[in-house]
């Protein structure tokens, strides 16, 4: 059995934190782990961002609802969900995400979660595990999966590695550069065919 692993942001959605910064004009939140490389650190920064500004949840997940998924993901997404199981595996909060899984027909998602107070106020974050995507593909081993992922990050490469089959999508150069170990596309047609290579089962 196959099974099929996709990050979110930067491969199916654009990322949230940015494009949220931009549709606000809070341009504190586009610092992101390459700025703060301490996630716990950047994270409460985030959040202590939002409070200042006055955005609860609610006000959050009306500016992502005015966000879409990036040109000809829902397409891919329906494509590959013909031909294999599909998880998303991410990084963002469910509660950020759903907005935008709603238009792509809410696939499978496995991410981590926040505390949100009666008022809506975003009070804290509760991360799932550590290195969540890699230990994701572990599981879906150990229930006799074979795992294509994809993803365009370093917080996908343990995925990547993890998984029988690794392809950077989107990826940008650097990380082309560290991990030439994987395939590197950059357009959902080349990434069809990456998945198509790497299957055991599925040819067209
Ligand atoms: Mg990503």
């Amino acid at each position: 059995m196959e099974l099929a692993c996709l990050d979110l942001e930067g491969v199916l959605i654009p990322e949230i934190w940015i494009a949220f910064a931009e549709k606000t004009g809070i341009e504190e939140l586009k610092a992101t782990t390459r700025d703060i490389p301490d996630y716990d650190v950047l994270m409460k920064q985030r959040l202590a961002i939002l409070d200042q500004h006055g955005y609860g949840l609610p006000a959050i997940q009306e500016v992502i609802g005015t966000l879409s998924p990036l040109e000809g993901a829902k397409e891919f997404l329906d494509w590959l969900r013909l031909r294999f199981q599909v998880v998303i595996l991410s990084d963002t909060f469910y509660e950020f995400a759903m907005p935008l899984m709603e238009k792509l027909g809410f696939p499978a998602l496995l991410c981590h979660k926040l505390e949100v107070n009666e008022e809506g106020r975003i009070t804290n974050y509760l991360l799932r595990q550590r290195d969540p995507k890699r230990q994701s593909v572990r599981a879906f081993q150990l229930l006799n999966y074979r795992v294509i992922a994809a993803g365009d990050s370093y917080n996908d490469t343990t995925m990547l590695g993890q998984a029988e089959k690794g392809i950077l999508f989107h990826a940008p150069q650097n990380v082309i550069n560290e991990f030439p170990q994987f395939p590197a596309v950059h357009t959902f047609e080349e990434l069809k065919k990456e998945f198509l290579k790497a299957s055991t089962r599925v040819s067209e």
